[in-house]
């Protein structure tokens, strides 16, 4: 039986893939990653190309439900990715995945902070991953998206909160260069952030949306400010 069967929104195919299992994705938890389709950005790095393109998913709302009653006592939390996850409703499925009895976090671009704020509100999210793409002046370059200020918004709203979370940004060295990564430190640094900044640098993994290669410039560690402690992936 199919929990919410009837609900039409729950029958909506909008989920690209599920991994079954990770213990990497959420901090001290075992956990799957349910992979929504399509963002609300372009990123130039970014190597979910199918994901972000993708017009439909392949797995309803009900379907991840149904994987997810049989990882009871398995998995302790379910990882809302994509894609952006904000992109579709959350908040019914969310509660339908506690009542389960799973953590949820969620990874996001921080451009939709009035969905954010309604699932914080409701309890329903224990960890969030936000990604920092870059200061305003270069946040259209690389996003193709003009959603800074509700990024900023975003950021905002979880430091006030209290949530535990964590702030992340993609290195590619001809995109952000030192005095960005600066930019970005010193805006977190006045906002009082004080968690640990995640950088992961950029993977060639042969396929993303500009057809970057590795990069052609250098980047020099020790120019970063250490005003909030650095993290390398
Ligand atoms: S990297 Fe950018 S384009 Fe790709 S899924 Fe994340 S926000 Fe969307």
């Amino acid at each position: 039986m199919s929990i919410n069967k009837e609900n039409s929104l729950f029958n909506t195919k909008v989920v690209y893939d599920i991994t079954k299992f990770t213990h990497l994705d959420y901090p001290q938890h075992l956990a799957c990653i349910v992979w929504f389709s399509g963002c609300n950005m372009r990123c130039d790095y970014c190597y979910n190309k199918d994901i972000v393109f993708s017009k439909n998913g392949v797995y309803s709302y009900n379907d991840v439900l149904e994987f997810l009653k049989t990882r009871v006592n398995l998995l302790d939390a379910v990882v809302l990715s994509g894609g952006e996850a904000t992109s579709h409703e959350l908040v019914e499925f969310c509660k339908e995945i506690k009542k389960l009895g799973f953590l949820i976090k969620l990874d996001t671009n921080g451009t939709n902070p009035h969905a954010i704020r309604e699932l914080l509100n409701l309890g329903l999210l224990g960890f969030v991953a936000l990604d920092y793409k870059a200061a305003k002046d270069k946040f259209l370059q690389i996003t193709h998206s003009n959603k800074y200020d509700e990024f900023s918004n975003t950021l905002d709203l979880l430091l006030a909160c209290g949530i535990e979370f964590e702030v992340r940004t993609t290195l590619h060295y001809d995109l952000l260069n030192e005095n960005d990564i600066n930019t970005i430190i010193k805006d977190l640094s006045q906002k009082k952030y004080t968690k640990k900044y995640y950088i992961q640098e950029f993977l060639d993994t042969g396929i993303n949306i500009a057809n970057l290669e590795k990069p052609s410039k250098s980047f020099d560690k020790t120019k970063l400010l250490d005003d909030i402690k650095i993290i390398w992936r």
